[in-house]
């Protein structure tokens, strides 16, 4: 069933073209002699998708009902907090209760709390330093993580720092010197601060593995493995997911003691998200179409998504150039200029985020209405996890792909 704008934009099946059907075949397979076998974009996408509708989970217990401290309760209350989502109604009372966790939930679910909250509890700000270790896959997720800890733990004495790749790392260090509680980093700049023995993980009593299947898909394994080896025995470790692939369960099985597995997936986030595809003749008519597109009211946040870091500035700088606010994010971006970018956007003060795959990982940005896969996505997984930025938390979204006219 197409949707009215998908027909204004003559949006129809292509004979051929489609995704790359492999986890190798990232790159366009120009100019590499390699040939890729390819899916019909038809076979996936979805066009009729569920009717977008909250589903409500009614939980078995109230934040009050949690062994938490009387400042997080207080915390929680005046933030707005007011019931456990399932991820948090489920995990949080098994990691008071010390118990390894492997916790199945995408973004969006509230998982950040079902870890931190229960963490916050047991720290005591006096003698607990250095003791919690979150290790996420992107660097805006170590940020939204330590925001998240920040609100939750006002007033509490408890500091958190992050470490991430792409800003000054001495700065990092001399933050690292201050011995917060918790630190908050990436695979790889975790490392590099252990290589240079500015970080000690002696301490550490709660090892959070946020995003697991995503820090592996980006090749982060033997920086996990290396860090892990580090961190005493007896620490209790958490472990998120949105999947669990085999070599996530190797990785459990290594890193976990008698863990406790809670799922709170409910089929695909792809469910509640219109989709549909538009053929393009070529690029410029694919900025055409795009602009077009980003001109209507209905489009009010939008997500695009290219494949490489030059073609993804070169299409926000167009969009600029047209009248239309956009920001970039991607690789080639400096830390700082990524967080400007991301908070322009999800605070409206522009109505484009043009980003790549890796850049837009684990973000949560609320109230996107539509995600555009101006470039096709390589896989699969990529497409349901791009389209997954809209329709959140049951909320409408639409989503668009350009494919070429054969
Ligand atoms: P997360 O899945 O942890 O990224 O959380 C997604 C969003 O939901 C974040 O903006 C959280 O602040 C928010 N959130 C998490 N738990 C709750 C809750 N129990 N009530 C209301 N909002 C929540």
């Amino acid at each position: 069933m197409p949707t009215s704008t998908s027909r204004a934009f003559h949006a129809r099946r292509p004979k051929q073209s489609g995704f790359k059907s492999t986890h190798n075949s990232r790159r366009s397979s120009k100019g590499n002699g390699v040939r890729k076998a390819y899916i019909h974009p038809s076979k996936f996408i979805n066009r009729t998708p569920a009717a977008a509708r909250a589903v409500e989970y009614t939980p078995t217990h109230l934040f009050n009902d949690f062994a938490l401290t009387s400042e997080l309760k207080s915390n929680l209350a005046a933030i707005g907090f007011t019931k456990p989502s399932a991820i948090q109604d489920q995990a949080i009372p098994l990691v008071l209760d010390g118990k390894d966790v492997i916790g199945l939930a995408n973004t969006g679910t509230g998982k950040t709390a079902a870890f931190l909250l229960p963490i916050l509890s047991q720290i005591d700000p006096r003698n607990d330093r250095m003791s919690v270790l979150v290790m996420a896959p992107t660097r805006e997720l170590a940020q939204q993580i330590n925001d998240e800890c920040r609100r939750f733990s006002t007033g509490m004495r408890i500091f958190s720092t992050v470490v991430v790749g792409g800003t000054n790392i001495d700065r990092q260090i001399r933050d690292l010197k201050r011995e917060p509680h918790i630190i908050i980093g990436t695979p790889g700049r975790l490392n590099d601060l252990l290589n240079r023995k500015a970080l000690r993980l002696d301490d550490i009593r709660h090892f959070v593995l946020d995003e697991a299947d995503r820090m592996l898909d980006m090749g982060f394994i033997n920086d996990i493995r290396k860090v892990a080896s580090l961190l005493p025995d007896s620490r209790q470790t958490l472990c998120f997911s949105a999947t669990i692939t085999p070599t996530i369960q190797t990785l459990v099985h290594d890193f976990l003691k008698n863990p406790e597995t809670v799922s709170v997936r409910t089929g695909e986030t792809s469910d509640h998200v219109m989709q549909d595809i538009i053929e393009a003749n070529d690029k410029m008519h694919k900025h055409e179409l795009l602009k077009d597109m980003l001109a209507k009211d209905e489009f009010e946040k939008v997500l695009v998504f290219g494949e490489t870091k030059f073609g993804v500035q070169r299409l926000s700088d167009s969009l600029r150039n047209s009248g239309i606010t956009s920001e970039a994010i991607h690789g080639n971006k400096s830390q700082s200029q990524r967080q400007r970018a991301l908070k322009a956007f999800k605070t409206n003060t522009v109505k484009v985020l043009v980003a790549t795959d890796v850049a837009a990982r684990g973000l949560d940005i609320p109230n996107v209405s539509h995600v555009i896969n101006f470039d096709q996505p390589a896989t699969y997984e990529d497409y349901v996890h791009r389209i997954g930025r809209t329709g959140r938390g049951g909320a409408h979204g639409t989503a668009y792909t350009f494919v070429d006219k054969r």
